[in-house]
């Protein structure tokens, strides 16, 4: 079955290394309070991904007050992931808001600075715990104007150190054509004040990327809707929010875009996202540091 080089049987070797391994992958939840972080992450760790690996602590939402991560392993397949996301308390909620990304940006530094500490020891571990952020989601209000100052800063800061993808909040508070002018705008101002958010386009290393990542940022940010409940929907258990209209079912692509998000991260983008993080925004780092070589 093995043709000239054998590339199945390497691709094998490579699948069972990995499988070996296993994967980490850091997500942070980023934006004013009350936009739905919490929820979301909520709903990621309940939705289709990892229902059976829900546990009862995430039954119930307090208001985020500290920076905290929450793992959890995901096993499909004989394949393990380790799962991280960590909740920020609101950002930005002050009158005075400068400097509010400090700590955000603080901790996602110490993270890249715990892993060039064991890089750089004689001994190095065969494996390095991966802590870095791999992918930040900013929750932009819906508004339905254009971003404002405080989402422009905040973008612009944090796209330089880690991938951010963002999201339109709560995308129920506003009609489909609502959603749709919104993201166009968004769109546009991104571009107009240079944000590079995920997928970066000038990381595209070639035509099938940027034709498969087109298909990406066309869609960006995504309209997402968060929930804590699960309702029957045709016999059928959903994971959804109930009004006096009907259950929106945050899965339901007809519905919202929470799974066109939960797809592009731990399904589709998630090796991308992993590798862009270490080749790129880890190596800027890694180069700043070593530069200042006061290790
Ligand atoms: P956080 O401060 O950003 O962490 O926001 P929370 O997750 O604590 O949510 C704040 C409030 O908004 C709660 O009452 C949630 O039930 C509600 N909420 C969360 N997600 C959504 C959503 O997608 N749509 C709507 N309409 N409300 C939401
Ligand atoms: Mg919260």
């Amino acid at each position: 079955p093995f043709g000239y080089v054998g590339i199945e049987a390497v691709l094998d070797q490579m699948k069972r290394k990995a499988m070996k391994i296993g994967f980490e992958f850091n997500i942070m939840v980023v934006g004013q309070s009350g936009l739905g972080k919490s929820t979301l992450v909520n709903t990621l760790f309940k939705s289709k991904i990892c229902r059976r690996s829900m546990s009862p602590e995430y039954e119930k939402i307090p208001k985020t007050v500290e920076l905290r991560a929450v793992s959890h392993v995901i096993e499909e397949k004989g394949l393990k992931m380790r799962l991280t996301v960590i909740d920020t308390p609101g950002f930005g909620d002050q009158i005075n808001n400068q400097n509010c990304w400090d700590p955000i940006i603080k901790y996602i530094a110490e993270q890249y600075e715990k892993y060039l500490r064991e890089e750089i020891v004689i001994k190095r571990k065969r494996r390095i715990p991966d802590s870095r952020v791999h992918c930040c989601i900013y929750f932009v209000p819906p508004t339905g104007h254009w971003l404002r100052p405080l989402d422009v800063e905040f973008m612009k800061r944090l796209s330089k150190i880690v991938n951010i993808v963002p999201v339109i909040a709560k995308a129920d508070t506003m009609t489909l054509e609502e959603r749709e002018e919104f993201k166009q705008q968004i769109q546009k101002d991104l571009q107009a004040y240079g944000i590079s958010v995920y997928p970066q386009r000038e990381l595209d290393e070639d035509m099938e990327d940027t034709v498969l990542n087109d298909r990406i940022r066309e869609k960006i940010p995504f309209a997402v809707v968060g929930t804590d409940q699960e309702h029957q929907v045709n016999g059928k258990k959903v994971l959804g929010r109930k009004t006096n209209w009907g259950i929106i079912e945050v899965e339901n692509m007809a519905h919202c875009e929470f799974a066109n998000l939960r797809d592009l991260l731990i399904r589709t983008n998630l090796q991308d996202l992993k590798d862009i993080t270490h080749y790129i925004h880890y190596e800027s780092y890694r180069i700043r540091r070593l530069s200042e070589s006061n290790l």
